[in-house]
Order: structure tokens, then C-alpha cells, then sequence
């Protein structure tokens, strides 16, 4: 399938194979994307994106602090000496202090509300800000969401804030973007739970992913979870959803739709 055969990619948020952003990267490759990748700085991390990356043999390789304006602009100007333009945008990120997912919500402080927001919803605006000039017209941005951003999710706490956020930051820009020129699409994928690096911070993974199987009306607690993501998310970086954005999508086995 050469679905996106002469298209490029950029994608934040890899770190190793289990990372949405890894089964997002699958399947635009697959699909013949040219992908760069951007990653957090230090030669660790580095070292663990570079072998997960390899095998789809990345243009770009960025590293990136995105609560650092100069970090985002060095990135993309990597990016754009690499590829001149791009298609493609994956925004999959976030971060929010241990404490904050580990204490009742009432003691979330001030100083982890504005890491969480601005590293997990934030960053897609100033991402899209910079990629708007280097980007193709048609192209696509995309997000990734959870439902703890529309229902309470026992100890997702701040983060929850930070999706509700970066959901609604999804509409502003897909109504700016969309009306202008280029007319970039600008969606989010809303994930069911899935283990990785993230999803271990967050806690009871396991009984989650339990509470996923009894629930959910497809298999959801299987090794395709984060393939079925990768699905969407090349649908919605594709011409097939040419006149889709705003949109948070569900990809969760149906999860969401279960009232009891
Ligand atoms: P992951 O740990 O593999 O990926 C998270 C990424 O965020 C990592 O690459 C990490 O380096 C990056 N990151 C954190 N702080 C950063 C910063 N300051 N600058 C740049 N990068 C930073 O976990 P994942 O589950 O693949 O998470 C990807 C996205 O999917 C996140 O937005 C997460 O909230 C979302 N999501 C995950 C699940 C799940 O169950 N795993 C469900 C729904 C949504």
C-alpha cells in the first residue's frame, strides 16, 4: 500500500517500540512516508530513539525539549533543511509531575498544572506554529487524546486537564488552519489504554487494561492496540479523510460508548 508514497512526516514523541508514535510511524512508512523524528534531549534517550527508529530509515532526527521555544525552532529548522516541506505532523507527547498523578487531584500544585499543560497541550500549538510554514497544502496534523479529557479516570488528575486542553486547542486550530490557504486538517486520535512508558506513570495499568476487556466491545487488551492507533492515524494523515478535521476520534475498541 502506497498510500503516502512521495509524502513526509514528521512525528514527536517516539521513544522506543512500545510508544504510540512508534505504531504511528509503522504505519505511515508502510504506507511510503519519508518520517523524520524529534526526541527529547540527551544521549540516553537518544540512544533508545535512534535504534527504535532505524528500521524506517528516519531524514530527520531532532532533539527536542518542547517546553523550550529554541528547542522547537531548532527542530524545525532541521526539519526543513532536511526535507524543504513536509505533509505530516504527529504530535505524541505529554508529561505531568509524578506527585500530580499520585495525589488526590485537590492537591494538584500550581507549578505541575503548568508543566502539564504546557508540555501536553501547549506544545501542539507552538508545534503547529512552526510547522504551518514548512508545511505542504492538504497536510495533517494530528494529536494523541484519552477520555480522561471528557470522564473522570481515577488518577489521571492534571492530565485530564491537559487533554480537555488540548482537545479543544485541536478545534481552534483546525478552524484557523483549515480557512486558510493551505488547508491543514488538524485532528486527535482518543487512544484507549495501552502499555506504554506514559501509561506506566499514570498507575494501575494493569487493572485498567483488565476493566478494558470486560468493557470494551472489541478485543482491546491484545498486542494490536497501538496498531489499531497507528491505523487511524494513517486515515487521518491521508487523502481518505480530506474532509475531516476538529475531530477527536475514538480508537479504543468502542471502550467509550459502555455506559455499564
Ligand atoms: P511514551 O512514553 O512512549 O511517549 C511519550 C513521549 O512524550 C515520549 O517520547 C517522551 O519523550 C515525550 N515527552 C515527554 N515530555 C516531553 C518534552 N518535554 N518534550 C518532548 N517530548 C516529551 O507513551 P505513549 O503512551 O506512546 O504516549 C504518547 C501520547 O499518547 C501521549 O500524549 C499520551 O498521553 C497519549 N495517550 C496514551 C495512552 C496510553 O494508554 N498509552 C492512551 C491515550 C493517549
Amino acid at each position: 500500500m502506497s498510500m503516502l508514497a512521495g509524502k513526509k512526516a514528521f512525528i514527536f514523541g517516539v521513544l522506543n517500540e512500545y510508544s504510540i508514535g512508534w505504531h504511528i510511524a509503522e504505519q505511515l512508512h508502510n504506507a511510503g512516508c519519508q518520517l523524520g523524528f524529534s526526541h527529547l534531549p540527551g544521549e540516553k534517550i537518544e540512544r533508545r530513539v535512534v535504534k527504535a527508529v532505524e528500521r524506517f530509515n528516519p531524514k530527520v532526527l531532532a532533539p527536542c525539549d518542547v517546553s523550550k521555544d529554541e528547542d522547537i525552532k531548532a527542530a524545525f529548522q532541521q526539519a526543513g533543511a532536511a526535507f524543504g516541506t513536509f505533509d505530516i505532523l504527529v504530535h505524541s507527547l505529554a508529561f505531568a509531575p509524578a506527585e500530580s498523578l499520585h495525589n488526590p487531584f485537590l492537591q494538584t500544585s500550581r507549578d505541575a498544572w503548568k508543566m502539564a499543560l504546557d508540555i501536553s497541550a501547549y506544545s501542539l500549538l507552538s508545534l503547529a506554529r512552526e510547522a504551518q510554514p514548512l508545511m505542504n497544502p492538504n497536510g495533517s496534523i494530528i494529536t494523541m487524546s484519552y477520555l480522561g479529557a471528557e470522564k473522570y479516570v481515577p488518577m489521571y488528575n492534571v492530565m485530564a486537564v491537559a487533554k480537555a486542553a488540548l482537545e479543544c486547542t485541536v478545534r481552534y486550530l483546525a478552524a484557523e488552519l483549515g480557512r486558510d490557504e493551505k488547508h491543514i486538517r488538524v485532528n486527535a486520535i482518543s487512544a484507549g489504554a495501552i502499555k506504554t512508558m506514559a501509561a506506566r506513570g499514570i498507575g494501575d495499568i494493569d487493572k485498567m487494561m483488565v476493566h478494558y476487556t470486560e468493557k470494551a466491545p472489541l478485543p482491546w487488551n491484545t498486542d494490536d492496540a497501538a496498531t489499531h492507533v497507528g491505523k487511524t492515524a494513517l486515515y487521518l494523515c491521508s487523502e481518505l479523510s480530506s474532509g475531516v478535521t476538529g475531530e477527536t476520534l475514538y480508537v479504543d475498541g468502542g471502550y467509550n460508548i459502555v455506559g455499564w
